[in-house]
């Protein structure tokens, strides 16, 4: 079954992307959590962090880059942001393709709630 990022990827779901290249697609996030919340999703499909290969090293790299890009040209970078992965259901993933979330333009409080 192909997720929705594999069928925003193929054109078959809308999206507003904001970038796209032979390894990559991000696109805005459609329940924002910030007035800046971006996915970068790799075109390769690759369920969950654990499922990364020592072959994809460049791969996530490259992700990383084209956020750090997007947070410059999306006016965010100097304020800064946060880049997370979420893995698996401890991770709180909800879709089972690989993406880094971009997320900004406000104090974005801490990472995790404790206790
Ligand atoms: P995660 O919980 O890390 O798996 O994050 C999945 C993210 O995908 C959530 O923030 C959702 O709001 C987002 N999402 C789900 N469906 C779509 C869609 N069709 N277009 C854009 N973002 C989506």
């Amino acid at each position: 079954m192909a997720t929705v990022f594999e069928k925003i990827i193929a054109g078959e779901l809308p999206a507003n992307i904001l970038h796209r290249d032979d390894r990559v697609v991000a696109f805005t996030d459609i329940r924002p959590a910030a007035p800046t919340h971006v996915l970068v999703v790799p075109t390769k499909v690759i369920e969950t962090v654990d499922d990364i290969g020592d072959e994809d090293e460049a791969l996530v790299g490259h992700m990383i880059i084209v956020a750090r890009d997007l947070a410059r040209r999306l006016g965010i970078a100097s304020d800064g942001y946060r880049l997370i992965f979420n893995c698996r259901t401890h991770g709180g993933q909800e879709v089972y393709h690989l993406h880094l979330h971009l997320l900004g333009g406000r104090v974005l409080g801490p990472l995790v709630q404790r206790g």
